[in-house]
Formats: structure tokens, C-alpha cells, sequence
């Protein structure tokens, strides 16, 4: 029987594997409540037992079936998974079914006890009561259409339904009773039974019209058909009364016992099977509005009844009123139901017209055209707009080809377009096209298609035609300012390392070699600083237009960033070209720049890198730029040509110079002494410092290879400083271990350092906390540095002067110092450089310099020192001079300090070992080196 599952929604399980049967959906209460039903039906047509005893069972046998349909509806509402007004709703049937259980239960006590049948009992209010509880519960179900209106329409309802239901009452049931039982109470029963029936009918049409929500469809069918069965059996039960005055009859009985049979099996179905809130819940959907066809079946019945009774004594002239009064009525209410169907045919065309009336204003003030062509391109419509915007006449152009107003290829691109999209359904993506205006200009615009060949009122393709003319300048004003540069007009370097590669590209294809010169301004830094950056942006500009009127028309110049500017020589000229451009790029700049009111020179750097292999632009530019890096170390306003060792050289000097950064932190910095001996006894009178690279990966790396780049990087400060304080730290140390050589030591001075504003003020403060004699130490400065640095220059070796130092003209000779700075300068020492040296050993007449420069110390009085000594020769020769003292591999080569001390002492040694043919000190330097 119910062995189904209880199921939680409708859709849970397949349908077609679980719909039971409907014989399988009867619940066990329901088919006992039918045998018990069909007992009593059986014992009441067998017509057995006494008349008393038959009217008690009458009465008796419904209540156990009232009972269940009171004790199934409460435990049906006590689920919470129904939805609370169903729940509310069952509450109420399950109160009204109680009613007519105390109904029922004092009839029979009357009938029983009291052995009387009165018409009127404590009993109908009970049944009347039901009817009430009824309605309440039916008018609870949730529906699809609930407004504050609606149950002021069920309200009118209900009124015209009392009114004309009564009137029938009233014409075929009271009218007849009335004559001979006056009792007011028993009038108002008569009219209150077949009323509250009709007023539940009334509630069921409603009810069922106005669309029930809930998902208990079934129980909801079955309970509505019991209702409207008892109503049916209400009904005839009044007829049945009125018309025999008895209350059994098993006809009755068995409509009121299917109809608490189905209102069983209902209850028992909301109990057993009930579908939650919201599952199954239809959503609300607006339909047309349903009448309940009851209030006028009720108000029809009136004008019948009073029609027919008018017909009847149609001689009484208030017969005649009232079928004025109907037909009239009539009349009145056709006329209102065609006012109503017109006014609401007007509402509907206004509407209408109100709404095309906007369609076309909007269309007419479009800032778009409207065109409509036919799939062949002949142009159809045009909207008003285009007056404005393609400046033609609308009318004149209709009936024309599209592709008639189009520019150039633009028409042929119309035709095939138009002809796509009429065989494609809906829209297209967005062309641009090319309107020919009056005056023979192009009007771009953009256009969207939409094929409407479909649509009845359209038959044709829409072209939604936009200018963007205004869009379309901005976008390549945009362009530009994307690829040149704002002050110069010039290409950027996005533009350029695209015209770099499409050259590349080109050239590959064609076998030849393409050239990229990097420009580079040498003094722009010193003219933005000093004059300020108007003048240095107007110094770009004028540049600019040099290296613009340099070029040729197929040339790109471009400037790369700052004051770096690029040109790429593209017609195949090659090397020659390159030359040429150089060249008169050259003269050009030789003119002097107007600036700040002053002629100003410039020059310009030049990198030339030519590529002719599988090189990228990005490679090209890049050797441009190393090559124009190695013409700037060459001086100012020269070129080079890229070559690979460039390259390499660079990248070894740059990564060198890192390291040189963090060298001084990681100690690997180291000072080597070489000794500086009296030439004429070959002892030690001092030594040189010279300074040492440890590398990590190069082994020992002499000046030359890291000097001149800490110079350019500016690590030379903190490296000059370091080998000042170092050399005077061991200076001092050996000083004390060697008190009889009265050592001093010999500091080379870098052009960075003399610069340095701390110097003086340095070089105290190292003298100070290594505690050396200032006596003791010499500082080096190369005549090339001396001079360079004029001015301030004299002042500042006076105040080193002061610190008790003393200086020396390094690798005197080589730099062409006039004999007046030599004079005015406060030097103490001259040393006579190598090739000087050099040049003694090899004959009279090379020696000529060497001793000029001897002479001009003792002129001077200067000591005079000669470097690079390398033979007994060149030493010989140099103590016949004169020249008091000297260095070089003759003696020994630049040690370090331990070897040093070595040498320190073989040489104390020797001079112990007193007589001394010459000196034997080469033994020891062949020994250490
Ligand atoms: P310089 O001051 O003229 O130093 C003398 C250079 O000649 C040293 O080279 C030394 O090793 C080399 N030399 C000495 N005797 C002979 C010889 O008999 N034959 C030959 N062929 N060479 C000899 P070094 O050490 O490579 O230094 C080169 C230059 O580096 C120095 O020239 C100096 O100008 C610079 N330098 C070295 N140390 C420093 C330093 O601490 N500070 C600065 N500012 N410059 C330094
Ligand atoms: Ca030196
Ligand atoms: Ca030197």
C-alpha cells in the first residue's frame, strides 16, 4: 500500500520507476474508513433493526469518520516541512470537521435523549460554524495572486452571491415555508444553510481560479473535491428536508460518506506524503485575470427569477418597471462593456503611435546614419541625419549604390561586405569605411550591420554609420606621440629600434649591410648644469636639426634619451657613406652653439656599428653604443667603429670595476715597496709604494689594469686613501725596526686626489695616527697631472708643504713642464723618467736629455732621482751624471713587504761585509725575483 518511500520532492526519483499506482496511493485509514463506509451502507439498504434504533446508528455512524478527518488534519499540521499556511489551512478543516462532530453528537443527544427532532437545535451553529472554517481554510492556501484588491473582489463576490443566491432561497424555499412556520430563527436557517453552501462554492471556484502554489496538488484535489461534495450533499439535504421533512435518506448518506472519504484520504496524504514549502511551488506568472462565474450565475438567477416572475403578472404595472428596469439595466451594461473594449482599443493605438513617434524622433537625432540597403547594395533609407553628417541630401541618395558614396577601394569592400550580411542573420562585426564628401574629402566613419531582411517592417540591411573622424585623428596623433620624441620632433628609440629592425630584415633579404651611428653630446652635462635646462634642452633641439640637416631624406634620425641620438643609414651607401655623414656631422658641430648668450663649442661622440651577419637591433644598437663609449675614452668629438674586442673590453671593465668596489672591503688590495737606493754606494735609501690588485680569479693585477678605472669610476679617493695611510703605517714600522737607514717612502698622488678639498687636511690626519716624520714621506705627482691643475694648484702643494712633506715630479720629462712652474712650485725632487734612463745606456748622444734633466735639478736644487734602472751601465753612466739616487730592476723589482725586509737586510748585511766592489746587489734581485 503506502510502502513508497516518503518522498521529500517530486522530482527526487525518476517518475517512471516509482509513480504508484492510484490504487497504491490509497492510505490504510482511507480503505478502512471505506469498509467501515460500506458496512453501514450495506446494514442501511438491508433495512434492518427498528426505526429508533436506525436514526440513532444514522447519526451515530458519521461521527467516527468526523473524528479521523479532525485527528488526521491535525497530525498532518503538525509537519514542518509544509508550507505554515497549508499547515494553518489544516488546523481549520480539522476545527470545522470537530464542529460538525458536536453537531452531530447533540442531534443525537435530541434525537436520543430528548426523543424530540426540533428544526431548529444548539446543533446548527456547530454546522454552520464548519462552513465558516471552510472557507477560512480554503481562502488560507497559499495562491499565485494575492492583493489587497482580491479579497476586496472576494468581499463582492460574496455579496452579490448572498444576494442573488438569497433571492432564489428566498423565491423557491422560504417563500412557501414562511406561510405556515413564522419563526424568525427557522427563516434565517433556511437562508443560512444553502447560503454558507454557496458561499463555500464561491470560496473552492475562487480558490481554484486564483491558482493554488502549494506543491500538494493531489492532496489539495481530493480535499476540494470532498468539500464540494459535502456542499452537493448540503444542498440536497435542504431540498430534501424542505420537500419531505425527514432527515435519512442513504442517497445522502453515501454523497457524505465519499465526500469524508475523500477528505480522509486527503488528510492522510498531506500525513503520509507531504511536499515541503517552495518544491514544486509554481512561481508567480501574470495571466489574464479569472472570474469566478458564481456572482453572476447569483445575479443572472435574480434578473431571471425577476423576469419570470414579471412575465407572470405582467398586468401588475410594477411588472412592466421592472422589465424596463432589467432591460434597461442591459442596455446600460452593453453600452458599458463597448465603451470599455473602445477605450481600451484607443489606450492600446496611442500607445502605439506615442511609441513610434519616439522611435522616429530618436532616429532623427541620431548622431548616427541610418542606412538600409537591399542585399544588392541599392540604398533603401537613409536617415535625416545624414544631412549633417555626410553632408548629403537623404533623399537624394536613396535609390543609389552604397558603394557610390565611398571612397576609393572602399566601395568594392561595401559591396562584398553588404552581400556577407545579408547571407549572415544578425549583426556583423564593426567596418571601417571611407564616405566621399562634397568638397572631396574622405569622412571615416564605422559602421555596424545588422541584417533585418527578416524583419517585416525593416526588409533590409541596417548600416549604423558613425563618424569618427575626430577618434581617428586623436588615435594617430596618439601614434605619434608614441614613437618621437615631444622636444626634438625626432623618432624615439621605440621608433628607431623598429626601423632598425625592418631595415635589418630588409637588408638580410637583399644581401647588404645596414649602418647605425650613436651620437653622444660630450659636454651637455656641463652646459645643463651650469646654464640650466632651458638651455640644455635648447642646445638638443639645435643639435637636433644639425644631425637632421646632416642626414639624407632616407636616413632615420632619432634621438635615443638624454643627449644620446641615433641615425640609421638605410639605402645600402655602407661604409662610405657612414664616413661621409661623419664627416660633415663633424664640420657641422665644429660651429659653436649660441647659448645662454655665449658661443659655446660642443662636440658629439660617435659610435658606428655596421651589421651585416644575423645581428638583431637590439645587438646593433648596442654596438653603437659601445663603440661610441670607446671614442669618448679617446677624447672628446671623436668617432669609432664598433669592433668585437670593444665589446669584450667593455664587459671585462665593467665587471672588473664591481669587483674593484668591494676589493678595499675584502682586503685584497696590497702595497709592494720597491727600494730606492744612493746610486753612488748602493744603499737603501727609501722606497716607493706601489699598490696591487690580489684578484680572486686573475691573480695579481698590476696599476695599470685597475688604476686609470678607478680613476673614471671614482673608487680612486678611498684607494688613494688606503695606500697613503698603508704606506705610512709600514713606513713608520720599518722606520723603528730600521732606525740606522733613516727610510723614507715614496707616495704616487693621482690627479683625482689632488682635486679632493679634504687632501691637506687627509694626509695630516694619516700622518698623525701612523705617527711617521712627515720628513719621510714623499708624495708623487706625475708632471702630466701638475700640469693640468692650475689655479688653486700652487696654493695646495704649498699648504702639503707645510705638513712637512715633501714632493716629487713623477716621470719628469714626459710632459713638457715649463722651467717657470718648475721654479714657482714647491718641489723637492725630480724623477727622471724610464725612457730617459733608457736612453743613457745607449750613447753619449742619447744620454743628452737624462743630463739636462740632472742638470736642471742641480740648477734648481732639486735631488733628481732616475727610475727604470735595468743594467751596472745605466747605473755607471747616471752616477757620472751626477744623479744622487735611483730605482729600478737593477737593484730590485717592487717587493713585497716581508721580501722586502729581506732584502733590508742582505743589503745591512753586505755594508757589514764592508768593501764592496760594486754592488753585488743584483746577486739578491736575481735571487728574489
Ligand atoms: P710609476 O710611479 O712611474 O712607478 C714605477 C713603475 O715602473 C712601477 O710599475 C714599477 O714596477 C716599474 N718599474 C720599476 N723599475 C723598473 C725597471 O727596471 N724596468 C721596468 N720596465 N719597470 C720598472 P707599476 O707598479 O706597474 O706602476 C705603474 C704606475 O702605476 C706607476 O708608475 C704609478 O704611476 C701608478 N701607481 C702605482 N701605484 C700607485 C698608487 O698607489 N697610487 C697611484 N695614484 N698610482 C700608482
Ligand atoms: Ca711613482
Ligand atoms: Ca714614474
Amino acid at each position: 500500500m503506502t510502502s513508497s518511500p516518503r518522498r521529500t520532492g517530486p522530482e527526487a526519483i525518476p517518475a517512471a520507476l516509482d509513480a504508484p499506482s492510484p490504487i497504491e496511493r490509497v492510505g490504510p485509514i482511507t480503505v478502512a474508513a471505506a469498509v467501515y463506509g460500506l458496512a453501514y451502507i450495506a446494514w442501511e439498504r438491508s433495512g434492518w433493526g427498528s426505526p429508533t434504533v436506525r436514526d440513532i446508528v444514522g447519526n451515530v455512524a458519521f461521527m467516527p469518520l468526523n473524528l479521523t478527518v479532525v485527528l488526521l488534519n491535525l497530525v498532518a499540521a503538525s509537519n514542518e516541512l509544509l508550507d505554515g499556511r497549508v499547515r494553518r489551512a489544516l488546523r481549520l478543516l480539522a476545527l470545522g470537521s470537530f464542529l460538525v462532530l458536536c453537531g452531530n453528537a447533540i442531534s443525537t443527544y435530541y434525537l436520543v435523549g430528548l426523543r424530540s427532532n426540533p428544526p431548529v437545535s444548539w446543533a446548527d451553529p456547530f454546522y454552520l460554524g464548519d462552513s465558516l472554517a471552510i472557507i477560512t481554510a480554503l481562502l488560507s492556501v497559499p495562491l499565485s495572486r494575492r492583493t489587497k484588491l482580491e479579497s476586496w473582489k472576494f468581499g463582492l463576490d460574496a455579496a452579490m452571491v448572498v444576494a442573488g443566491g438569497g433571492v432564489a432561497i428566498w423565491y423557491f424555499t422560504v417563500r412557501g415555508t414562511a406561510d405556515h412556520a413564522s419563526d424568525a430563527v427557522v427563516i434565517l436557517l433556511a437562508f443560512a444553510y444553502p447560503i454558507a453552501s454557496l458561499l463555500v462554492l464561491l470560496a473552492i471556484t475562487t480558490v481554484l481560479l486564483r491558482g493554488p502554489l502549494d506543491g500538494n496538488r493531489r492532496a489539495f484535489g481530493l480535499l476540494v473535491s470532498g468539500i464540494s461534495l459535502s456542499v452537493v450533499g448540503d444542498l440536497t439535504f435542504d431540498l430534501l428536508v424542505v420537500e419531505t421533512g425527514g432527515r435519512t435518506a442513504s442517497l445522502i448518506d453515501a454523497l457524505y460518506l465519499l465526500a469524508y472519504l475523500l477528505m480522509i484520504a486527503s488528510a492522510e496524504l498531506y500525513w503520509r506524503e507531504p511536499v515541503p514549502a517552495d518544491s514544486g511551488a509554481r512561481h508567480y506568472l501574470p495571466r489574464r485575470q479569472p472570474l469566478s462565474p458564481l456572482p453572476y450565475a447569483a445575479v443572472a438567477t435574480t434578473y431571471a427569477l425577476l423576469l419570470a416572475t414579471a412575465f407572470r403578472y405582467w398586468t401588475d404595472p410594477l411588472s412592466g418597471v421592472a422589465i424596463g428596469a432589467v432591460l434597461a439595466t442591459v442596455l446600460v451594461v452593453a453600452r458599458q462593456v463597448l465603451a470599455v473594449r473602445e477605450n481600451v482599443r484607443l489606450l492600446a493605438e496611442t500607445a502605439a503611435r506615442q511609441n513610434e513617434a519616439r522611435f522616429r524622433a530618436l532616429v532623427q537625432h541620431s548622431s548616427d546614419v541610418i542606412i538600409v540597403v537591399r542585399p544588392d547594395g541599392t540604398i533603401r533609407f537613409v536617415s535625416p541625419s545624414a544631412a549633417r553628417v555626410l553632408r548629403c541630401d537623404p533623399a537624394a541618395i536613396e535609390g543609389r549604390q552604397i558603394s557610390d558614396l565611398l571612397y576609393g577601394d572602399d566601395g568594392e569592400q561595401a559591396r562584398t561586405f553588404v552581400a556577407e550580411a545579408a547571407r549572415t542573420p544578425g549583426g556583423m562585426h564593426p567596418v571601417e569605411w571611407r564616405f566621399r564628401q562634397p568638397d572631396g574629402s574622405a569622412l571615416h566613419a564605422e559602421v555596424i550591420a545588422t541584417n533585418l531582411l527578416d524583419e517585416p517592417t525593416v526588409r533590409g540591411i541596417v548600416l549604423n554609420t558613425r563618424d569618427v573622424s575626430e577618434r581617428k585623428r586623436l588615435e594617430q596623433q596618439l601614434i605619434h606621440q608614441a614613437f618621437h620624441d615631444p622636444l626634438t620632433g625626432l623618432a624615439n628609440r621605440a621608433l628607431f629600434r623598429d626601423r632598425v629592425s625592418h631595415a635589418l630584415a630588409l637588408a638580410r633579404r637583399q644581401g647588404r649591410a645596414i649602418t647605425v651611428l650613436f651620437l653622444d653630446l660630450d659636454d651637455f652635462k656641463t652646459v645643463n648644469d651650469t646654464l640650466g635646462h632651458a638651455e640644455g634642452d635648447r642646445l638638443l633641439i639645435a643639435a637636433a636639426e644639425r644631425f637632421r640637416s646632416c642626414a639624407r631624406v632616407t636616413d632615420t634620425v632619432a634621438r635615443l634619451g638624454g643627449d644620446e641620438f641615433g641615425i640609421l643609414l638605410e639605402d645600402g651607401a655602407g661604409c662610405d657613406g657612414a664616413d661621409e655623414l661623419i664627416q660633415r656631422l663633424t664640420e657641422a658641430m665644429e660651429v659653436p652653439f649660441h647659448l645662454g648668450g655665449n658661443e659655446i663649442p660642443v662636440r658629439a661622440s660617435v659610435g658606428v656599428a655596421t651589421a651585416a651577419g644575423d645581428e638583431s637591433a637590439d645587438d646593433l644598437l648596442r654596438n653603437a653604443d659601445v663603440a661610441m663609449y670607446a671614442a669618448k675614452r679617446g677624447g672628446k668629438g671623436r668617432s669609432e667603429t664598433y669592433q668585437t674586442q670593444m665589446y669584450t673590453d667593455l664587459r671585462e671593465r665593467l665587471e672588473l670595476e664591481g669587483e674593484l668596489r668591494s676589493a678595499l672591503d675584502r682586503d685584497e688590495l696590497v702595497l709592494h715597496y720597491q727600494p730606492i737606493v744612493c746610486l753612488r754606494t748602493g744603499a737603501v735609501r727609501g722606497v716607493e709604494a706601489l699598490v696591487r690588485w690580489n684578484h680572486p680569479r686573475h691573480g695579481l693585477l698590476l696599476p695599470q689594469h685597475f688604476v686609470p678605472l678607478s680613476e673614471e669610476s671614482g673608487l680612486m679617493l678611498p684607494l688613494g686613501w688606503w695606500v697613503l695611510r698603508e704606506a705610512c703605517r709600514q713606513a713608520q714600522a720599518w722606520r723603528l725596526e730600521y732606525p740606522e737607514l733613516d727610510l723614507s717612502v715614496a707616495v704616487n698622488l693621482s690627479a683625482r686626489q689632488l682635486l679632493e678639498r679634504d687632501l691637506v687636511a687627509g694626509t695630516r690626519t694619516a700622518l698623525i695616527q701612523t705617527g711617521v716624520n712627515p720628513g719621510a714621506v714623499m708624495l708623487e705627482i706625475t708632471e702630466g697631472t701638475l700640469m693640468q691643475q692650475t689655479g688653486s694648484m700652487l696654493e695646495r702643494l704649498q699648504e702639503l708643504k707645510d705638513l712637512g712633506v715633501r714632493l716629487a715630479i713623477d716621470d719628469f720629462g714626459t710632459g713638457y713642464s715649463s722651467l717657470e712652474y718648475l721654479r714657482r712650485f714647491p718641489i723637492d725632487i725630480l724623477k727622471i723618467a724610464r725612457p730617459f734612463v733608457a736612453d743613457v745606456g745607449a750613447g753619449i748622444e742619447k744620454a743628452a736629455l737624462a743630463r739636462a734633466i740632472v742638470g736642471l735639478g742641480d740648477t734648481l736644487k732639486l735631488r733628481t732621482v732616475a727610475e727604470g734602472i735595468e743594467t751596472a751601465e745605466q747605473r755607471a753612466a747616471l752616477t757620472v751624471l751626477g744623479c744622487e739616487l735611483g730605482q729600478g730592476h737593477y737593484f730590485a723589482p717592487a717587493l713585497p713587504p716581508d721580501r722586502l725586509e729581506l732584502f733590508l737586510d742582505q743589503a745591512a748585511q753586505q755594508r757589514e761585509d764592508a768593501e764592496l766592489q760594486g754592488p753585488a746587489a743584483w746577486v739578491m734581485a736575481g735571487m728574489l725575483r
